[in-house]
């Protein structure tokens, strides 16, 4: 099956946003097997939009028209895909009463333009939506499927996952798909896929592709047309053959996982609290960790020493060892991670100092790095040198995630 993703907006088009809604579709029609071969953006324009739909329909069967649900006069979407398809607008009168009653309760003001939000295509089906207030909507004409969804990407992503792909594992071909998600840390993709190409060989059942998140890059590892046990021996295998190489890179394999989130799993799993000073990287790592939801369990505080002088002002290094090592040193990453252990009463302690740019210190260049973590008597040290030409925050966001990295390691090993 072959399928069209229609991005409207006139933000789209004009560069003021990133259309992230259609990479997010498109993964999802990937691992579908789903082949998206086109993707259009058009802005908020009636004739161009219903110009878009037509265009599509001569190419693909599933048809993806997204944004533009709100309830101003501006967003166009809903009718302009009754137009094209031939279809009323019918409205969802259970809905639009349920709307009202829920913001009667909570008194809020409901405008009597976001009825515009309770319509669908007349002859589909509305799509509920379960973090807004727009309806989607999906029509199957002949051959052809059309599905209309919001912009907020919240709610995009909301309605896909929820009301959408329990549908387009409907529609997809009668073709058995399995996949696993890698997550590595710390290792160009280039290289990595290289070495995975070596390692899993590229005519056998497993297909190897990767993307770059920020921090780290993902590898999908997918069998198609097997049988489901297969499928999954097959990729169970590849993945094992994967970590026992690169390990040292990995730290998981899920849809839904991020480095921070695995080590606070780990920390709490064990029972273990952490702390950490940070000059370089000027909290990011602290601030990491309290992206995670139930971070409270495993950290409790630390320290942003990004001066040299606040390195001995409030985590008492003496500044003596630190013109002996410099400040940009293993010594100093170690007696930084050692004192916020120590001053917070938490059972493991990290430290980051290093250049970060634009300009080198003290004959370090930029990107060098030393990570510090203390955990019992043993301290750990690790040196990076990281391209000057990632830029200052890549710098400083890869330093974190290697400082994750060695906890992720260290709590590991601790089984
Ligand atoms: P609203 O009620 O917010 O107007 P809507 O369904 O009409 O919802 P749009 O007007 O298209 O959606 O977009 C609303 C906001 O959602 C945009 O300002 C933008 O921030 C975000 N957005 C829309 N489309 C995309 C997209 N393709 N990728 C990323 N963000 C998007
Ligand atoms: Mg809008």
């Amino acid at each position: 099956m072959e399928a069209e993703i229609i991005s409207v907006g006139t933000e789209i088009t004009l560069g003021q946003i990133t259309n992230t809604n259609a990479r997010f579709l498109a993964d999802q029609l990937r691992q579908l097997n789903i082949k998206d071969y086109w993707q259009t953006t058009v802005n908020d324009d009636r004739q161009r939009i219903i110009a878009a739909i037509h265009q599509a329909a001569q190419r693909a069967e599933l048809i993806f028209i997204c944004g533009g649900l709100g309830p101003t006069q501006d967003d166009v979407t809903m009718a302009s895909v009754a137009d094209a398809v031939g279809a009323d607008l019918k409205l969802d009168q259970k809905y639009w009463e349920q709307l009202q009653a829920d913001f009667k309760q909570r008194e809020v003001a409901l405008a009597p333009e976001n009825i515009r939000q309770a319509y669908y295509l007349g002859g589909g089906e509305a799509l509920p939506n379960p973090v807004g207030l727009a309806l989607g909507s999906l029509i199957q004409q002949g051959a052809h499927t059309y599905v209309v969804l919001p912009g907020p990407p919240r709610e995009f992503k909301a309605m896909v996952e929820k009301s959408l792909l329990p549908r387009l594992h409907q529609l997809a071909d009668n073709q058995t798909i399995a996949s696993l998600n890698l997550h590595f840390v710390g290792y160009p993709e280039s290289t990595l896929m290289d070495d995975i190409q070596e390692i899993i060989g590229t005519a056998g059942p497993v297909v190897a592709t990767s993307y770059v998140q920020p921090g780290e890059t993902q590898v999908r590892l997918t069998v198609f047309d097997q049988q489901c046990d297969t499928a999954q021996q097959l990729l169970k295998t590849a993945e094992a053959k994967i970590i026992a190489q690169l390990g040292k890179y990995y730290y998981g394999t899920g849809n839904e996982i991020t480095l921070a989130g695995q080590v606070v799993k780990e920390l709490k799993k064990r029972d273990l609290t952490v702390s950490a000073a940070e000059s370089l990287t000027g909290g990011l790592f602290q601030a990491t960790i309290c992206g995670v939801p139930g971070a409270s369990n495993v950290f409790a505080g630390g320290f942003v020493t990004y001066a040299t002088e606040m390195k001995t002002k409030l985590l008492g290094i003496p500044a003596e060892k630190i013109a002996q090592y410099s400040v940009v040193s293993g010594e100093v990453a170690g007696a930084m991670a050692a004192r916020s252990r120590q001053l917070t009463g938490a059972e493991i302690g990290v430290g980051f100092t290093g250049v970060a740019g634009p300009d080198g210190l003290d004959g370090h260049p930029v990107g060098e790095v030393w990570i510090g973590v203390q955990f019992g008597e043993q301290i750990i040290t690790k040196q990076l040198h990281l391209s000057q030409r990632m830029g200052r925050q890549a710098i400083r966001q890869q330093s974190v995630q290697r400082g994750l990295l060695m906890l992720h390691h260290l709590l590991q090993s601790q089984k």
